[in-house]
């Protein structure tokens, strides 16, 4: 059999085995709801040997993981924060984050990986953005129970969560569900600056199948822009661009993060629903 006859074979399988594990997840949602959970409480150490086998033999184990073995089934799902929408925007509820997390079992925040492995180990670290802001989602107490989890866990009210997120959309910083198997399970809900986040700088950097744009996309309303360029500034995604005084925006590149309506001192820009 020729190689490609093999490779053909074998992507034919893949996608069957996903679809049955799809199938599987849809008909049986507890499973996904353990798997995600699992996956979550293993998460820091699996990160924590990847950055080991880079720093000593250079070797991206995140990225290869994502690419060829997990592919799209770990990742995260972008959420805007419920600011400024357009009061003529029938967003799904699924869609805004406090109403997720309001049907999600919160079972407390912890620092950031991220952030924390680069004010450890980078040479010149960054310590503009809050460290504790990865807000946990879990089967319910019973993850309290589990000891190394509750040792880094700290419980919260929802008053503390709801702060907390607009502390977070102040600073820029941009609203992620981190799934897996499929982006239906998350078991965290993630605030994340670009330069640090694996997520993130993962998609931005090397274009790895892990982002998904929320449902949401910027509009600008013309006539209250000013054209002063402080969105351009926060767009993390490069969706805004002034050049030569024109205001370009690139459709594609809009997360919907709804970072820009946040900072936009003339309430030019709404999020509606993407046709
Ligand atoms: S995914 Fe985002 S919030 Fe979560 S640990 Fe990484 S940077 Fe921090
Ligand atoms: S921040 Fe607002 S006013 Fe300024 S350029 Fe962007 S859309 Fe226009
Ligand atoms: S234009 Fe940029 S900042 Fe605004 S919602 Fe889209 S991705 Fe986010």
């Amino acid at each position: 059999m020729t190689s490609d006859k093999r490779s053909i074979r074998s992507q034919l399988l893949e996608k069957k085995f996903d679809s049955f594990l799809d199938k599987i997840l849809t008909y049986f949602p507890p499973l996904g709801k353990v798997l995600t959970t699992l996956f979550g409480a293993q998460e820091y150490y699996m990160l924590e040997l990847f950055r080991i086998i880079k720093q000593r033999v250079n070797i991206n184990l995140l990225l290869l993981t994502n690419r060829y073995l997990i592919k799209g089934r770990w990742g995260g799902r972008v959420v805007p924060l419920n600011v400024n929408f357009d009061p003529d925007t029938r967003f799904l509820p699924t869609q805004e984050i406090l109403s997720i997390l309001s049907k999600s079992k919160v079972t407390g925040i912890s620092t950031c990986y991220c952030r924390e492995t680069q004010r450890k180990y980078a040479d010149n670290p960054n310590f503009d953005y809050p460290l504790e802001t990865c807000i946990h989602i879990g089967l319910g107490k019973d993850l309290q129970e589990i000891p190394y989890k509750s040792e880094n866990l700290r419980k919260v009210t929802k008053l503390e969560v709801e702060k907390l997120l607009h502390q977070c959309d102040d600073k820029g910083l941009v609203h992620q569900l981190i799934y897996f198997p499929n982006p239906q399970y998350y078991y965290v809900v993630c605030n994340c600056d670009p330069n640090y986040c694996l997520v993130l700088n993962g998609f931005l950097k090397c274009g790895s199948p892990q982002m998904i744009k929320s449902d949401f996309i910027a509009k600008t309303i013309t006539k209250s822009c000013t054209n002063c360029g402080i969105c351009e500034e926060w767009c993390h995604f490069g969706a805004r661009r002034f050049i030569d005084n024109s205001f370009l925006f690139n459709s594609t590149n809009c997360f919907g993060c709804g970072i820009c309506i946040s900072k936009c001192p003339n309430k030019a820009i709404k999020l509606v629903i993407k046709k």
